[in-house]
């Protein structure tokens, strides 16, 4: 055998030239030129160097560049379709290529600071640091024998976690993708105890001819939620749904009478306005009834961290499950969300697995608390972005998201726009005296290309939504985005 790296060239000759006919398997090593050229490349780390190069120069642009591509950069990436390819393709090109074209066809918001759509968050540096890291250990966090360090550091994250909410001793954490899943497990642990206590297995037993669980969300419920209810076979037509105010919050007062069977859905940050409902009224109540309770806090919950807006959180202590995203507000990279459970055994009992060769050990097994069997070490970001900011930069992170976003809604107001929420959070939706307008406004500004903002609705009304979540957001880039949003105003008026 050919111990030298073989070129992308060799390797097409041996496959075309190999023993394929042949019934000798045991004999045969089809990967040996392809395994040689992996180890090339691993020795000699041109990959890792070209791929580094790359990223630094993308983040490097970050603040040049426009926060969503071009036209050309969309056309270009026509370049990318092809069949599948028959054989091999030299790695060096192919990175290239991802950086050559799929660079700029990315949303430039890592480190931007100047998107302001859905609720994204940017990268803490360390974060992404750790990450790397972490991406060459390549770990399967699903037990402690498959990856210690994930366990531990699962193990801490946890605690902290659970400290900063100021949750009940015994509460768990589970690492998934994000709130979506971290949702579909608090609920699957409601869903779980609520009709354990009802003499129900729902694990063996199922659905079918199951005690009837009632589901009671507000109004404005995130898609999520309602997705998790549909998954688990709840149903979204037996949602007894709560109207909500002004701002979107649940109204305590229009609750119906809550019973053991409850499973209430609650949110801390309405996505579009960033409200959060009154959880000193309501918990009580809930808990007094036996109702299981989850708190969606996909980027609302971090309020709990900040010292003028810890207040919004108060009583969410009381509840069962919370979901909640490190990569919104807390700037992790993607796949980063997280479920808390005051109920260790009822999520542990949700997400119950077994076979013989699934050792679980004294430490912590993170598949347990989770869906998934095999799944990344997510929370190796999330501990290295905890631990860098510590309790006070954490504090500081959070509110100055808040202080951003204040900022914001005091110039567009000066400056004669409407702003349609109160700016309880992060989130500042923008009217017009027109609501005709703001379609046009909102084009404007995304083909302006210095910053970025979407479009929502609010009560019926068409806004602009900006959703200020990134810790690279500074008191210039606010102030960039008001001009951009004068300018934007401006091509209006002319237009007509
Ligand atoms: C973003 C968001 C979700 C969904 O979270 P993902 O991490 O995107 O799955 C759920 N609820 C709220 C309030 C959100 O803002």
């Amino acid at each position: 055998m050919k111990q030298q790296a073989m070129t992308q060239q060799d390797i097409k000759q041996h496959n075309l030239t190999g023993e394929a006919g042949s019934k000798d398997l045991v004999h045969q090593d089809a990967f040996a030129p392809w395994r040689a050229l992996l180890l090339q490349q691993l020795a000699d780390k041109a990959l890792f160097e070209q791929a580094r190069k790359a990223a630094y120069a993308y983040l490097d642009e970050q603040t040049s560049r426009r926060v969503s591509p071009d036209a050309a950069a969309l056309e270009a990436l026509s370049q990318f379709d092809e069949p599948m390819p028959s054989g091999p393709a030299p790695a060096e090109a192919l990175i290239d290529q991802l950086h050559a074209i799929g660079s700029p066809a990315t949303i430039a918001q890592a480190t931007s600071g100047r998107y302001f759509g859905l609720v994204n968050g940017g990268v803490l540096p360390v974060a992404l640091a750790a990450r790397w890291l972490a991406d060459a250990w390549d770990q399967n966090a699903a037990l402690y024998l498959s990856s210690p360090i994930a366990s531990k550091l699962e193990q801490l994250c946890q605690d902290w976690l659970c400290q900063l909410m100021e949750l009940p001793q015994g509460s768990v954490a589970g690492f998934v993708s994000g709130s979506s899943t971290a949702i579909l497990c608090g609920l699957a642990a409601g869903r779980y105890r609520l009709l354990e206590r009802l003499g129900w297995d729902i694990n063996r037993q199922g659905l079918a001819g199951a005690p009837r669980l009632r589901l009671i969300a507000g109004q404005h419920a995130h898609a999520t939620v309602l997705k998790a209810v549909a998954l688990l076979g709840l149903g979204t037509d037996n949602i007894e749904w709560v109207p909500v105010d002004e701002q979107g919050r649940i109204r305590a007062d229009q609750l119906p009478k809550l019973d053991a069977t409850c499973l209430l859905m609650l949110q801390a940050g309405n996505v579009n306005s960033g409200a959060f409902d009154d959880f000193a009224t309501i918990m009580p109540k809930a808990r007094a009834a036996g109702a299981w309770v989850h708190i969606d806090g996909a980027f609302g919950l971090w309020a709990k961290a900040s010292s003028p807006l810890r207040a919004l959180c108060d009583g969410i202590e009381q509840a069962q499950s919370f979901s909640l995203d490190g990569h919104k507000t807390l700037n992790t990279p993607y796949d980063n969300g997280i479920v808390l459970c005051s109920d260790a055994n009822a999520l542990r009992a949700a997400f119950a697995a077994s076979g013989s060769y699934i050792l679980y050990s004294q430490e912590r097994d993170g598949m347990a608390f989770t869906p998934e069997m095999s799944r990344r070490a997510r929370a190796v970001e999330l501990w290295a972005a905890l631990k860098f900011l510590g309790r006070s930069g954490l504090d500081d992170l959070v509110t100055g998201l808040h202080q951003r976003a204040l900022q914001l809604e005091q110039g567009l107001r000066a400056a004669g726009f409407e702003i349609c929420n109160q700016v309880a959070f992060n989130q500042v939706l923008v009217g017009l005296a027109n609501d005709d307008d703001i379609p046009a406004l909102i084009a404007a500004l995304q083909a302006d290309g210095r910053i970025w903002v979407g479009g929502g609705t609010w009560f019926q009304r068409p806004v602009v939504r900006v959703s200020v979540c990134s810790w690279a957001t500074s008191p210039q880039i606010i102030e960039e985005t008001r001009a951009a949003f004068i300018r934007a105003r401006e091509g209006l008026t002319q237009q007509t």
